[in-house]
């Protein structure tokens, strides 16, 4: 894996079993590498989730949260400063504010892009740790019921998980006035990108709740707004606090199997 620009460029079945490695074996780190985290858009659980995952495998972060502090606030246009990144680096994790941004990136890079959300796209690491955490639920990708419950239009974390679902019974429901959801395995609500335009206010009521089966699992990208009542985060089907423990292991796993790839080129 060179970029991680898509959810369709990453080796899913591998990227699972390395996390489940990382989470479960002691490995001693020590990848004396640098990364960037590059953020023109805001975040906490993934420019934090990135910048711990590559502190926990030894390497160092620079980190841009704020472009609004860098040059780009003088007018730099993103393949220079991708380029310019690249020469202090090994690799860039990009959130960026339109679709097709972080192909753009990577289409200069030297180094690996690794996409955090390009505008209402995808968000391909978002997914990688949304599947370890079904995968470790019902230990298996495929023959699932999952329902979408939010933006659908401009959620890019929904977007990628509907890639990487090929096998699985899909229903996508826009609004929460719908009173009655379909009974599924899996639940994933997300929040109205306001940001991106769209509108409306969407919140699971009791009477969504009581339809959803004893062994279904509810989950969310997070940040959530009002669409999840935090009384039912201790909820035995709430999983949106371990979707983000997982997606610091799923970044692991991404950065680890990156830089292993980067020093065997190195190596020949
Ligand atoms: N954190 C996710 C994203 O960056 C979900 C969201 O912001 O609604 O796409």
């Amino acid at each position: 894996m060179k970029h991680l620009v898509s959810i369709t460029d990453a080796n899913i079945p591998h990227l699972l079993s390395s996390a489940h490695n990382i989470e479960n074996t002691f490995i001693n780190y020590k990848f004396n590498k640098i990364l960037t985290n590059l953020f023109y858009e805001p975040s906490t659980r993934t420019s934090s989730s990135f910048a711990s995952a590559m502190y926990k495998l030894g390497g160092k972060v620079i980190s841009i949260n704020d472009v609004n502090y860098s040059s780009v606030a003088k007018g730099e246009n993103l393949e220079d400063t991708i380029r310019t990144m690249g020469t202090f680096c090994d690799a860039i994790v990009l959130r960026s504010r339109t679709a097709g941004q972080a192909a753009r990136a990577a289409f200069v890079s030297e180094v690996p892009v690794i996409n955090a959300g390009d505008g209402n796209g995808e968000h391909p690491t978002q997914t990688l740790a949304d599947l370890y955490t079904i995968h470790k639920e019902f230990e298996r990708l495929d023959n699932l019921t999952v329902t979408f419950v939010g933006d659908i239009e401009n959620g890019r974390t929904v977007h990628s998980l509907d890639k990487a679902l090929p096998d699985c019974e899909k229903h996508f429901i826009d609004t929460f006035d719908k009173s009655i959801w379909p009974a599924s395995d899996i639940y994933y609500l997300t929040r109205v990108q306001k940001e991106r335009g769209s509108e409306g206010s969407y919140r699971m009521r009791k009477e969504h709740i009581k339809h959803i089966p004893e062994h279904a699992i509810v989950m969310h990208p997070f940040p959530r707004n009002e669409e999840i009542p935090t009384w039912f985060d201790n909820d035995p089907r709430a999983r949106y606090f371990q979707q983000m423990r997982n997606g610091l292991i799923m970044r692991m796993a991404v950065l680890s199997n990156i830089f292993t790839e980067q020093d065997k080129y190195l190596d020949t």
